[in-house]
């Protein structure tokens, strides 16, 4: 049975669906990409859409600016994936040789990091598919939903709209499902609307293994890595309880005591929300050549503005992040002379830290 057309059809424009689903007629030779340092979400959607290409007889390949994290090595298709910071020549070739060009999961090149250029003078027709606020204006079709959970739920209900659903194989709602599983952290957050039940649903009508795919993208962790963010909490954790907030810090040398590899902190940000009374988190770690900033926050805080106002960043407005150059220090000191300023902004009940 095909997925209730109403529910999978409200918030599309039909117009606009039906373009797309001439785009990928007209084309054979399809490129998907997605933003730097990726997550289930840009890995999801991304291999998720080359799987359905592929069931449709396409030539699809992912190409990713730089490596995915290894948590996502269970996923179907992943090491197809062709990495621009590994292989710059051939990427540049394949983007060349595309004649479709579809982008999912952010919204301005410069998420791309180096490949940004590349994909902003690709001549072929491109295509956003992305769920972060303002995307800018670099395809020649966008669809950009801030509202959506993910960018990969967004995907399912176009290839739902475009009447593609009888040709979603496993493998393709299987990434599909790993982007909605990480983005809405196994859906405690990010899912209000009952709509998403209801793509879940049709997830799970495909075979897709949602026990498998939570531990493998949400639980595993590294024993480095466990190790790391259990010192983060105890010792690099301050709390300013009239803000109600709580700031990490860690610096280069730390890392290398703890033997960083890439994604060891992921989720650390999000530790502190677990304690009653606190709203807003941020994680600063000092990087080779910026500090890297993330913010969490809970009851429609807007860490996106504190991230924007602070530092010139941005996202969504309880998941937001920058990049600050300077030292850990003034970063640190920019953010905590800045917390009465946003004092009014806290919700007007508020618990105690406890
Ligand atoms: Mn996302």
């Amino acid at each position: 049975m095909s997925p209730n057309d109403k529910i999978m059809k409200k918030l599309l424009d039909s117009e606009k669906t039906d373009r797309f689903r001439k785009l990928i007629e007209q084309s054979e030779n399809i490129v998907l990409t997605c933003h730097v340092r990726p997550d289930g979400d840009a890995i999801g959607s991304t291999l998720g859409m080359m799987h359905l290409l592929h069931s449709l007889g396409k030539r699809a390949i992912v190409v990713v600016p730089d490596q995915p994290p290894r948590v996502l090595n269970f996923l179907p298709g992943i090491k197809s994936i062709s990495v621009f910071t590994r292989h710059e020549e051939y990427c540049r070739r394949l983007l060349d040789e595309a004649d479709l060009l579809i982008c999912c999961d952010f919204n301005k090149l410069s998420r791309q990091d180096a490949m940004g250029e590349v994909t902003g003078a690709v001549k072929c027709k491109k295509v956003l598919i992305d769920h972060h606020q303002y995307p800018d204006d670099f395809c020649d079709l966008t669809f950009s939903f801030p509202d959506m959970s993910s960018t990969c739920e967004l995907v399912f209900r176009i290839i739902a709209a475009m009447g593609y659903y009888t040709e979603m194989d496993l493998r393709s709602a299987t990434c599909i499902c790993t982007g909605m599983v990480t983005d809405t952290r196994n859906f405690s957050v990010n899912c209000k609307n009952p709509d998403i039940y209801e793509v879940l649903m049709k997830l799970l009508e495909k075979g897709v293994d949602k026990t498998k795919i939570v531990k493998e993208a949400l639980l595993t962790q590294s024993l480095t890595s466990l190790k790391l963010q259990s010192y983060a909490i105890s010792e690099k954790m301050e709390i300013f309880e009239q803000y109600h907030g709580a700031v990490i810090t860690l610096d280069l040398k730390e890392l290398e005591r703890f033997k960083y590899e890439k994604g060891d902190t992921e989720g650390l940000v999000n530790t502190p929300l677990n304690v009653k009374g606190i709203v807003f988190s941020f994680f600063l770690r000092e990087d080779e050549d910026c500090i890297k900033v993330s913010a969490r926050s809970i009851d429609d805080f807007p860490v996106s503005q504190m991230c924007e106002d602070l530092y010139g960043g941005g996202g969504h407005r309880m998941a937001a992040g920058a990049e600050f150059h300077g030292t850990l220090e003034e970063c640190r000191r920019i953010l905590i002379e800045a917390m009465p300023r946003y004092k009014g902004l806290l919700p007007q009940k508020l618990s105690k830290i406890e």
